[in-house]
């Protein structure tokens, strides 16, 4: 039992230094990759279930590292989160965003919102209404044209983040709930926030079919979000039978694979915005 005891001490030992040495790595090239132009930002498309037009897009932020090849967000922000390089990350997202969509408006077509996904520490940040102003100004986009996605793990710092929400509000800004139900809020903050949107998370959306229960929260999200006259979007739409019980149960709109995946600008371009 000793033998075995140290032999698993051993490969465990092994494979965290595998493990520290990637994440490290990552943590370390974050600043570098920001000044060498290896991340981007992809944008999917939010459709309208009832009419089928794109009504906004959702940036998200790609990394494109030059030893390790692309990595994923799911991978690299909550790194980013740990040691605050998301605040540089959140910001260059933010900015490029906002002069995407403004490009996008000056080439004429019909204006829509650009949803962008802001971290905890990133709205924690005490001057963040001033960064999302100034990203507006320099790109010249009217605040009505951006929405952040904010999760509840924000909204649960609470005080700060109210006041915050209702100054961002009071600008024009959209914001919505971002993976609504899978934190442990109290839904009392939908009353007290000046939200605009739900997000339904795609774990809901995935199992519509095949999870009665998921079936019914999804449904009763939709129902919920009516009554409070609040904008509800489903992602992780996959298939046409899921985007048939989001049309059924009367979803404003819907995101996900079954449309597209996030795309480059130049395809959204030619998909959506023909220019
Ligand atoms: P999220 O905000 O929940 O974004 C949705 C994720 O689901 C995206 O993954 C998107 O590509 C993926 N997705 C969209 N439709 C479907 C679908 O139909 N099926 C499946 N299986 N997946 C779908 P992505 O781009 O890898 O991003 C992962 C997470 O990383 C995001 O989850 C978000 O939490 C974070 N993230 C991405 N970009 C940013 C950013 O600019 N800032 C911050 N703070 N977080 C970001
Ligand atoms: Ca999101
Ligand atoms: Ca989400
Ligand atoms: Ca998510």
């Amino acid at each position: 039992v000793k033998e075995e005891g140290k032999n698993s001490l051993q490969f465990f030992t092994f494979e965290m230094n595998e493990l520290i040495s990637r994440k490290s790595k990552i943590a370390m090239s974050i600043r570098k990759g920001l000044e060498l132009g290896e991340f981007s930002v992809h944008y999917q498309p939010q459709i309208d279930i009832e009419t089928e037009k794109i009504i906004g897009v959702e940036a998200l932020v790609r990394w494109n590292h030059s030893k390790l090849g692309v990595i994923s967000p799911a991978e690299f922000i909550p790194i980013a989160e740990e040691n605050g390089m998301i605040l540089y990350i959140g910001e260059f997202v933010l900015r490029t965003a906002c002069q995407q969509n403004k490009n996008w408006q000056d080439a004429g077509v019909e204006p829509f919102r650009v949803a962008v996904n802001m971290s905890a520490k990133q709205f924690s940040q005490s001057n963040i209404a001033e960064v999302i102003t100034r990203a507006l100004k320099d790109a010249d986009l009217a605040p009505e044209f951006l929405e952040l996605e904010l999760t509840e793990s924000i909204i649960q710092k609470a005080t700060a983040a109210i006041s915050k929400m209702h100054e961002l509000k009071k600008m024009g800004i959209h914001l919505s709930i971002d993976d609504f139900g899978t934190g442990y809020s109290s839904l009392s903050y939908l009353k007290l926030f000046p939200i605009d949107t739900l997000k339904i998370d795609q774990h809901f959306t995935r199992n519509i079919h095949s999870d009665a229960k998921d079936a019914a929260l999804v449904d009763t999200i939709i129902q919920m979000a009516r009554n409070l006259e609040l904008n509800v979007i489903a992602e992780g739409v996959e298939t046409v039978e899921q985007l048939a019980f989001l049309k059924n149960k009367r979803c404003h709109q819907a995101q996900g694979y079954y449309f597209h995946k996030p795309l480059m600008p130049e395809q959204i371009e030619e998909l959506y915005l023909k220019i």
